[in-house]
């Protein structure tokens, strides 16, 4: 059970009163498997490499070791000289205390949210920089304080190699998911003697029921019409294997009278940010998507993941499927299957260790 824990409370660590605060007004009340495993340990300034299921709370298990180490009454800004065509100018840029890399921008987004939210009283201030925005508008933000600074690698690059953000005092380095899919064999250099957590034994699906439905191409969105109306969904996202796609049938969705959003890899960053930030708050009921939407997002409104297209891979279906059910929650993943995609339905299901069930007539009567 992902939320079967040892007994121990978040009071355990002797973290800063203002980052507990933060904590339970998050609604965390105590700490979940991956928690407890690392954070006693990241505490005391040891490397850590962990793997843990998708939802367990790996964002919180790396975020509270790393805001209770920043020490916010330290000067954070520093009068920096940079030379430019021979001429020595002085900038004030913040030093860094904790940058976390993230592979994509709205993973971005979305843990610089969580940072700010654990770290709501703790008087620290947290930046999220992609590539993709203005690069500018970041130069002017960190001549303020940044304690956090999140971003995907190039960018947070770009910035260090212009010298417009200081890293000279950095504690921490987060590289999340960038490598949690290596196998833990492979140790990667630049951690030092890393302690290895490794709960990745069972199954990612738990608590998702999945179905499948026999259709020819052509009925698919007739398929989808029928779903609509007989599931209960909460919040569903809707995969389909390409971007042209996924265009197609978000206008074919809201013809129906559904409301939809949808957001694939050719959009402008904005727009993508607009849009997932408009989903995550509700104001959506259903999102059509490529797979640039899979890895670690979490909405946890999503009890519903249609697969309009079948995925190649099982890692693919997990990491679609693994989009509801976060955090112990129930979840239901209908896949619309062409005579295509059985090879790869018998695979998967093999592969995965699912039972993947044929969808009853009556949907209205699936229980999940
Ligand atoms: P992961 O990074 O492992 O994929 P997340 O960090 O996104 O998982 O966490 C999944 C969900 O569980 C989030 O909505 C998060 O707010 C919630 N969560 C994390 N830790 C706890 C906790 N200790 N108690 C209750 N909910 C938690």
């Amino acid at each position: 059970d992902v939320t079967a824990t040892k007994g121990n409370e978040f009071e355990d660590y002797f973290l800063k009163r203002e980052l507990l605060m933060g904590i339970y007004e998050k609604g965390f009340e105590r700490p979940s498997p991956i928690q407890e495993e690392s954070i006693p340990i990241a505490l005391t300034g040891t490397d850590i490499l962990a793997r843990a299921k998708n939802g367990t709370g790996k964002t919180a298990a790396f975020c509270i070791p790393a805001l209770e180490k920043i020490d916010s009454d330290y000067n954070v800004i520093q009068g920096m000289e940079i030379g430019i065509m021979n001429v020595l100018f002085t900038f004030s840029v913040s030093l860094i205390d904790v940058v976390i890399l993230v592979p994509t921008r709205e993973l971005a987004l979305q843990t610089s949210q969580v940072c700010k939210e654990l770290g709501k009283h703790l008087n620290i201030q947290v930046m999220a920089t992609t590539g993709g925005t203005s690069l500018r508008d970041d130069i002017i933000r960190l001549h303020q304080p940044v304690h956090v600074l999140v971003g995907t690698p190039g960018r947070i690059l770009d910035l260090a190699k212009k010298g417009i953000c200081n890293l000279k005092i950095l504690q921490c380095l987060l590289w999340m998911r960038l490598i949690s899919y290596y196998p833990l064999n492979i140790n990667p250099q630049y951690l030092r003697k890393p302690y290895i957590i490794n709960l990745m034994d069972e199954l990612t699906l738990k608590g998702i029921t999945h179905y499948y439905a026999f259709v020819e191409e052509r009925q698919k969105v007739h398929c989808l019409n029928t779903l609509f109306s007989k599931l209960q969904i909460n919040q569903s996202i809707i995969f389909c294997n390409s971007v042209n796609r996924v265009e197609i049938l978000a206008k074919k969705i809201t013809e129906l009278g559904y409301s939809c959003f949808y957001i694939h890899a050719k959009m402008l960053q904005d727009h993508r940010n607009r849009v997932f930030h408009d989903f995550r708050n509700g104001a959506c009921r259903n999102l059509v998507c490529t797979d640039l939407f899979t890895r670690g997002i979490d909405i946890q409104a999503v009890n519903v993941v249609i697969n309009f297209d079948f995925p190649k891979s099982s890692e693919t279906y997990l990491h679609r499927v693994g989009r509801s059910g976060r955090f112990g929650h129930l979840g239901l993943a209908v896949n619309l299957i062409t005579h295509d995609d059985l090879f790869n339905l018998y695979r998967i299901e093999r592969e995965l260790g699912a039972n993947i069930k044929r969808l009853p007539h009556l949907i209205g009567q699936a229980t999940f």
